[in-house]
């Protein structure tokens, strides 16, 4: 519903009505808050054991982690900040909550990722724990000095290992008592951060995005609370957990939502096709949130018909465009499901728009569309020239209002001003418009981000790179549309030095030995000069133009 007020802003709205949503509690108690009825039911079903975890057991078993951090050797309190260095796992998910009980946040960052970018995150995060596994743990700064360090898989000097150290050092009764030393809620505020994850938005380098137990608390709620949430998850739901945890989408809207309802979230270490094939058959998996790569791995496969995949009702996919044919495809796949995107953005805390197909009383969709905005929010579509907002069907920058937003890059008031107007509204870098439906199509992109299978690379990352090796003068980096299972890839292009004799190849390389995989560079093209505004930023729409005209040679 488009409200014109007095102001000539024009503003859209869920087309379900606004609920009253329950935001002040601490996000574990919000996330938690059905455990009296859902206690004996499976909470964590680890997909490679198919061991099960009730929720009763996963609620004790944070306490009893809450009560050690707030322990020697950690001596977390509030305001702390711990560290998620791992792939999917129950402890993953023990930790996170554990931390917002004892008042700290979590940072999340890929185990994958490279010491350097390792090392700056915790830097700038100010973390002082880690939780993390035997792949990531020689990647971290000074083991055993300021840090403290938790393993999950391995002992190993210098590290404490989760359970036979960490979880052992607090008897059970104790922390079923009262969680070792004060519950933690008393100093409580909503808007106290509690998950850090960071992303470049619209611009320059990796920030971290302030979630606020607010905010997160708000944005589950607009999913999965009320009578007709606008995605239908229940109890009786049992949920795929096949993307990475630390990527905010399936932190918030599986796990949390998951937990919210009481679902049973089958939690796998890591994508793999066949074996999630075999999982969702083994354990009759109701809800899939999955992201594009995936969808095309599918819809591709010839494996499903070995599987019976029948249990499926909904398929969510989302962090990256999904085209109507890639729709269909799938669909023919999973006939008996429901398929919807979901548009979401770090910053946003993060979900801006659901499918409303995936509500109880289900609206007709178009394919292609990433659904409409989630209620208890606001939409606009601004021209990003004039800043004017615009009306249905015309494509102008996406911007968002609600509790559920960011409460800002921590450190960095002036990233965050950048980014989030003195109205409130949250400038996504997204271009995008709303039809007559109230459906959200998003056509093209103003910010830098290039998204390799759903993942962010930075250029302004790369560019400093590139810029550092001696035969380079400048760099550019821009993303290339490629075919539907990655998105989009990294191209640089290069000024090099006179007289250089510098190659591709010697490019590619010098880029993969310092940057996790999907940052790689995948193609160079020399360039005299990078163009540049007067400002000295970087033409990237004059990038764009002559990638289209370049054809690399084969
Ligand atoms: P991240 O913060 O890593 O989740 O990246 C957010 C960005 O991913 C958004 O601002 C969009 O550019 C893109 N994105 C997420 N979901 C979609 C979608 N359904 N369709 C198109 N782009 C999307």
């Amino acid at each position: 519903t488009a409200v014109e007020e007095a102001s000539p802003e024009i503003i859209f709205q869920s087309k379900l009505p606004d609920i009253a949503i329950t935001n002040t509690l601490p996000l574990h108690r919000y996330c938690f808050e059905r455990l009296p009825e859902v206690a004996d039911r499976p909470c964590l079903i680890d997909g490679a054991t198919g061991a099960v975890r009730t929720y009763a057991e996963v609620d004790r078993l944070t306490r009893r982690l809450a009560a050690a951090l707030r322990r020697e050797p950690f001596g977390l309190s509030r305001g702390a900040v711990v560290m998620n260095l791992m792939l999917n796992s129950a402890e993953f998910v023990l930790s996170f909550f554990a931390a917002s009980r004892a008042g700290a946040a979590v940072t999340t960052a890929n185990p994958m990722s490279t010491p350097h970018d390792i090392a700056n995150q915790i830097a700038a995060s100010g973390a002082t724990v880690v939780f993390t596994e035997s792949m990531a743990v020689d990647k971290l700064p000074a083991v055993g000095g300021s840090l403290t360090v938790v393993l999950i898989d391995a002992r190993r000097d210098g590290c404490l290992h989760f359970w036979d150290d960490v979880m052992a050092s607090v008897p059970d009764d104790e922390a079923a008592a009262g969680g070792g030393g004060g519950g933690g809620d008393e100093e409580f505020d909503p808007d106290d951060v509690v998950a850090l994850p960071y992303s470049s938005g619209t611009t320059g380098l990796p920030k971290g995005v302030m979630l606020t137990h607010r905010s997160l608390s708000t944005n589950v709620a607009q999913q999965v609370d009320g009578d007709n949430p606008n995605i239908g998850f229940t109890a009786d739901d049992v949920i795929l957990c096949s993307l990475p945890m630390f990527h905010i989408y399936s932190l918030n809207t599986i796990l949390m939502c998951g937990l919210r309802v009481g679902a049973a979230i089958v939690v796998m270490r890591r994508f793999d096709l066949a074996r999630m094939m075999e999982l969702v058959a083994r354990h009759r998996i109701t809800i899939a949130p999955l992201v594009p790569p995936i969808v095309v791995a599918v819809a591709k496969s010839d494996q499903a018909a070995a599987h019976d995949l029948s249990s499926v009702r909904m398929v969510l996919s989302g962090a990256a465009p999904m085209g109507k044919d890639l729709e269909d495809a799938f669909m023919a796949k999973l006939p008996g499901a429901v398929l919807g995107q979901g548009y979401g953005m770090t910053e946003a805390g993060p979900v801006l728009s659901m499918c409303l197909a995936f509500a109880k009383e289900p609206f007709k969709v178009k394919s292609g569309a990433c659904g409409t905005v989630v209620r208890n929010a606001e939409l606009k579509i601004v021209d990003p020239d004039t800043g004017k907002s615009l009306g249905r069907n015309q494509p102008g920058e996406i911007c968002i209002r609600g509790q559920q937003i960011m409460k800002g890059y921590l450190n960095n008031p002036e990233a965050t001003k950048n980014s989030i107007d003195a109205d409130g509204w949250l400038h996504t870098g997204d271009v995008g418009f709303v039809d007559d439906d109230d459906e959200i199509f998003i056509v093209d992109r103003l910010k830098e981000i290039i998204k390799y299978k759903g993942l962010q690379v930075a250029p302004a990352e790369l560019e400093a790179l590139l810029i550092t090796h001696p035969s380079i003068v400048d760099a550019a980096v821009v993303g290339k549309q490629v075919e539907p299972e990655i998105g989009e890839i990294p191209v640089a292009f290069v000024a090099k030095a006179e007289g250089s004799e510098l190659s591709e190849d010697d490019v590619k390389r010098f880029v993969a030995k310092e940057v996790i995989y999907y940052k790689k560079v995948r193609e160079v093209i020399f360039v005299d000069k990078i163009p540049k505004a007067p400002s000295g930023k970087i033409l990237r729409k004059e990038l764009r133009k002559q990638l289209q005209q370049h054809h690399p040679q084969a």
